[in-house]
């Protein structure tokens, strides 16, 4: 990350190989976009070494599979920021700035932000936390597209990508029982997923995830949790995010991970998956 963002600093100032960030990437034509991208860029970057940083991860998965959840569990146990592009844009449009106007129906509708403003946003994000001290990042939601991820590859090394997945059906329940205190801003989720086994897959219990009695008061639905709008999302996500599971899965980094049922079954197992069982029993973890 420091190596993005010293080059993020130095595109301001200096010649024409530093010019290339995450921004003047996303800008690029589409046309002919990005062949050979990588390679272009190789020269202008000192990509740090894995033992040199934190973990850079991406979460992957469908609007509602939990990435928000698991991410930001993540994060805590390695000590890494997690990075939410929807909360980047969400943060965006609760500002009074420029964008906020632009960005409301795009949102709203469940469309995709321009990769150029969405690469805009994080491209924020990154040197601020570079500016604190950060170390490595778990990504959520980003990348979304194949253009995004290719715009990434460019310019710093993703060691794993974990795709969670779960069925649709459970995904808009989740999403239509997702809530939002508007005073602490933490996720919550009042829906009780309980599905029968069926074709012979097993079925499937995910106890509602309540928020603390002070919380219960100020629970806020997000405007793009509608049955409607989610079922575009999902559509666009088939459309374009499904291809981004296929770029990491030729690479080999996409750990693919069936999430069995609630937190209490899944975050164990994903804590297996990942090798990182020993912190099982974390105790202020679990009570997250
Ligand atoms: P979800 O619950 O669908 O995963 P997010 O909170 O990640 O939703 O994102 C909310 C909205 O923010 C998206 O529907 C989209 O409009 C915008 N957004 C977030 N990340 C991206 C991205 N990487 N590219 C384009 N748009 C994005």
């Amino acid at each position: 990350m420091a190596a993005l963002t010293r080059l993020l600093r130095s595109a301001a100032t200096s010649g024409s190989t530093a010019r290339i960030s995450l921004s003047t990437l996303a800008s690029e034509p589409k046309t002919g976009f990005p062949a050979g991208l990588a390679a272009r860029l190789a020269p202008a970057l000192t990509r740090k070494e894995r033992d040199e940083r934190n973990v850079q991860w991406v979460f992957l998965g469908c609007p509602g599979v939990g990435k928000g959840t698991y991410a930001s569990r993540l994060s805590q146990l390695l000590g890494v920021p997690h990075i939410a592009t929807g909360d980047l844009v969400r943060e965006e449009l609760a500002s009074t700035g420029p964008l906020s106007q632009k960005l409301v129906d795009i949102v709203n509708q469940g469309k995709l932000v321009s990769d150029e403003i969405i690469v805009e946003l994080l491209t924020k994000r990154l040197s601020k936390g570079e500016e604190k001290g950060e170390s490595g990042f778990i990504l959520d939601g980003f990348p979304r597209t194949v253009r995004q991820a290719e715009i990434l590859e460019g310019v710093m090394d993703i060691d794993l990508v974990v795709n969670l997945k779960l069925r649709e059906d459970v995904l808009v329940e989740k999403c239509l029982g997702r809530r939002i205190c508007s005073e602490c801003g933490k996720n919550f989720n009042l829906a009780r997923i309980n599905v029968e086994g069926q074709n012979g897959q097993p079925g499937m219990y995910m106890p509602p995830l309540l928020p603390p009695s002070g919380c219960m008061t100020k629970l806020i639905t997000r405007a793009d949790d509608t049955e409607e709008v989610v079922k575009e999302r999902l559509r666009i996500y088939n459309d374009m995010s499904l291809p981004v599971e296929e770029f990491y899965r030729r690479q080999g980094r996409l750990l693919e991970f069936d999430l069995p049922g609630g937190i209490p079954e899944s975050w164990p197992k994903l804590l297996q998956v990942l090798s990182l069982e020993e912190h099982h029993d974390d105790k202020q973890l679990a009570a997250a």
